[in-house]
């Protein structure tokens, strides 16, 4: 294969916006590669800063800041998708950036989202846009129950609540503010899966095996892969959607798509991350390339391969509920010790000193030779860990 005059190769330094777990192990990957690495996030303890090579301590729009990374950095990219799309705009006037701040764009704000994915021909939620009190009060009674959602800036289930009535819904516009929300239907879910593509600067568009993931209070809990429930229909439209999104925003790097899949077994798609996923943690270990090795592949220029799944596995969120066993009022560390002593287990820490309840600590991927044994393993780390079964 020839590789493109443009690549960029290994002892260059690759810039990440954001600090966080995702940066951090986009760095351990680009570093085991030989690249260098600049970190761009205010904290001065950030997962991802405190392994990069150059940590540069700004806000995402501070002019020095971004004038640093672009000057070190060969090609950058995000780790958060609500990096100020300008601060993205910026830093390409200089310096590729992957993915671009267009894209980024759509993914920050859920009604741009929901409408690009309506463009692609994909099916959402129904729902409606509430920026204003006149919109709020033509909103159809099909839409009840549903979840109001801040239309930018949510995660985790953060900025969202669940309204059953019309009252409900009023009360919980005030709640939040009156911000620019999006009210979708509730849907009645058979089971959620996601899919991670990748796609580089020639166009080409690789996927990981579709995950099924388990949220709980709307934060990821459990991602399985294969995916135990789904039918090979299924699978074919996820990929074939989540390759339709990519290729429409011309994006270049890695970006995951979560669908539902409802009882009547039609798909929707719910939102997208325009960068690595938590669902896609377990690539690490199970699979023979992980989604942070195609984020690095994807930016720099080099091939994309279709990623295999070496091994069933499952990945456990590790939260910091764990370390406040029973009801403790003082941070304890969890038995790690007895979890690596069972065959399979895979510890990764974000390297966050403080613990605090729904705060993203780690996660542990377990692998085996077949489904079932992968899964006998992880409901026993989850025993000793505290986390409910699954
Ligand atoms: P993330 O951390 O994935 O960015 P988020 O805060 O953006 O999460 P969503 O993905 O919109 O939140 O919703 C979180 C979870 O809430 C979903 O994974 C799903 O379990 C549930 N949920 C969201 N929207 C709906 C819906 N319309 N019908 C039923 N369940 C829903
Ligand atoms: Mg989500």
């Amino acid at each position: 294969m020839t590789i493109k005059m443009d690549v960029i190769l290994p002892g260059a330094t690759l810039g990440v916006m954001g600090g966080g777990q995702l940066g951090r192990m986009f760095v351990h990957a680009a570093q085991a590669m030989g690249y260098r690495t600049a970190v761009l996030d205010a904290d001065a303890t950030s997962p991802a800063g405190l392994v990069s090579h150059e940590h540069i301590q700004t806000a995402y729009l501070d002019e020095a800041g971004l004038t640093r990374l672009a000057q070190v950095s060969a090609a950058i990219t995000t780790e958060f998708e609500n990096v100020p799309a300008q601060a993205l705009d910026k830093l390409a006037e200089t310096r590729p950036v992957a993915p671009a701040g267009s894209a980024v764009a759509i993914c920050q704000d859920r009604a741009r989202e929901k409408a690009h994915f309506v463009a692609c021909g994909v099916d959402c939620a129904p729902h409606a846009l509430i920026e204003t009190p006149e919109q709020l009060a033509a909103i159809s009674d099909d839409l009840l129950p549903g979840i109001l959602k801040t239309a930018r800036l949510g995660y985790d289930g953060k900025g969202q609540i669940r309204v059953k009535t019309r009252d409900e819904l009023i009360a919980g516009w005030d709640e939040l503010n009156r911000v620019g929300c999006v009210l979708e239907k509730m849907l009645p879910l058979a089971y959620e899966v996601s899919v991670i593509v990748a796609r580089g600067r020639d166009g080409q568009v690789v996927h990981f095996p579709l995950q099924q993931n388990l949220h709980r209070d709307g934060i990821l809990a459990v991602t399985t892969v294969p995916a135990p429930n789904v039918t090979e229909a299924v699978s074919q439209q996820a990929y074939a959607s989540a390759h339709k999104i990519a290729a429409s925003m011309n994006y270049v790097g890695v970006l995951c798509i979560e669908f539902f899949v409802l009882a009547d077994g039609r798909i929707v798609a719910n939102e997208m991350a325009p960068r690595p996923h938590n669902s896609g943690h377990h690539t690490i270990d199970a699979c023979d390339v992980s989604q942070f090795e195609l984020q690095v592949r994807a930016m720099t220029g080099l091939p994309l391969v279709e990623p295999v799944l070496h091994s069933p596995c499952l990945m456990l969120n590790l939260l910091g509920d764990l370390w406040f066993p029973g009801d403790a009022t003082t941070q304890q560390e969890p038995d790690w010790a007895a979890v690596l002593a069972l065959s399979g287990t895979h510890l990764h820490l974000y390297g966050k000193t403080e613990a605090r309840k729904a705060r993203k600590m780690g996660h542990l991927t377990v692998t085996g030779a077949t489904p079932a044994a992968a899964r006998e393993v992880a409901l026993k780390a989850a025993a000793i860990l505290g986390i409910a079964p699954f």
